[in-house]
């Protein structure tokens, strides 16, 4: 078995370098060239002893993930990658710059396929794989950052990817630590956005970790009927619960729960339904993502013409909400949200080049 470096936080890099025989703050240096620098063998490592990177070379599995293919978009830059996994099964991570800033982030995935199974999606199509390892979950920032012309332009990191991230609870927060870690990936803990269809223990347990993320909670309807029908998941945490939950989440100086409500043309987009949402949320420090849905081969829901969108915003805007219409990006390589993946299942896995 070969060491899954990505997986270990810094104390347990330094206990392996002691057992090989060299000093702990060996950890630091190897961290430095494989997070900050995002390297992609031992060799580059040059100011480690060539002894260590021998070993290194024999015993440690540096990246767990193969990038297959990296799309860009023509509308507007945003890109695609797709990972193969060493079993065979594929994830995809989301490069989305931030036009009028000028940085940019990272939507990734935390689980091969979702088990949660709500009716718009593309990737609960799928069925459910398996949960990522921390190791799967950091080589994607640290394989996408090392893609770009500008690495420290990357800022923001959301878990809006394949799957429910609450579901791969350990893994998850393991590598939330190693993203904002100093030594580690160095980003700030406030642009760590956690992103779940509602699962109430869990948002919170992570109200109780001492890292302080922000939570993004998919609502997607304002009524448990409703909601019930498009996201299982609600019969099992209907919305009284999960908006108690929100309300105590404890959120960083400043923060802002996000709610993110897909708009599906005929189903949850009347002007009623906006009433709803704005007494649903009365009191909870919040912002709302509009999202018009993403058609997607096989679902059989479509987007609200524009108009309707609109009437939508002003309702929420006019009880003083902040609702923003987010633009799709990347909709011609099939990059928007729920459309991530199933495009190459194990039996189509013939996609060899790279751009
Ligand atoms: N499981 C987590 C994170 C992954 S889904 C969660 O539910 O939040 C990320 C976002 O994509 C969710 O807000 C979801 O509602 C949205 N989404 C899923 N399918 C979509 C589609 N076809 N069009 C637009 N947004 C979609």
């Amino acid at each position: 078995m070969m060491l899954d470096i990505k997986s270990l936080d810094r104390k347990e890099l330094e206990d392996w370098i002691q057992k090989k025989g060299f000093e702990p703050y060996r950890a630091r240096q190897i961290w430095h060239w494989i997070l900050k620098k995002t390297v992609a063998s031992f060799d580059q490592m040059t100011d480690l002893p060539k002894s260590l990177r021998k070993i290194m070379n024999e015993e440690v599995d540096l990246s767990p993930l193969e990038l297959v293919k990296l799309l860009e978009s023509k509308e507007d830059e945003t890109r695609k990658y797709l990972f193969r996994l060493r079993d065979g099964n594929f994830i995809e991570s989301v490069l989305i710059p931030e036009l009028e800033k000028g940085y940019f982030t990272i939507c990734i995935s935390s689980q091969a396929g979702c088990m949660m199974g709500c009716k718009f999606c593309f990737t609960a199509r799928q069925g459910f794989k398996r949960n990522l390892k921390t190791s799967e979950i950091i080589d994607q920032v640290v394989q996408v950052k090392r893609s770009m012309s500008e690495p420290s332009k990357l800022r923001n990191i959301v878990f809006m990817g394949m799957g429910e991230p609450l579901l791969n609870y350990d893994n998850l927060i393991k590598a939330i630590r190693i993203f904002i870690d100093p030594y580690g990936m160095n980003f700030s803990h406030r642009r760590v956005t956690v992103s779940t269809c509602g699962l109430v223990p869990y948002i919170r347990r992570l109200g109780e970790e001492d890292v302080r993320v922000n939570l993004a909670v998919s609502l997607n309807a304002a009524d448990d009927e409703k909601r019930s029908l498009l996201m299982p998941i609600n019969r099992r945490y209907p919305l009284k619960e999960l908006m108690a939950a929100c309300k105590r989440f404890p959120l960083a100086n400043g923060r802002r729960i996000t709610f993110e409500y897909v708009l599906i043309d005929g189903i949850n987009d009347s002007i009623e339904d906006a009433k709803r949402l704005v007494e649903l949320i009365r009191g909870i420090r919040a912002k709302i993502n509009l999202i018009p849905l993403n058609p997607s081969p096989g679902i059989e829901f479509s987007p609200p013409p524009w108009n309707k969108i609109l009437a939508f915003q002003k309702v929420l805007i006019e009880s003083n909400l902040t609702a923003i219409i987010r633009k799709s990006r990347g909709r011609d390589i099939m990059a928007a949200c729920g459309q991530l993946s199933g495009r190459y299942g194990k039996d189509k896995a013939k996609i060899k080049e790279i751009g």
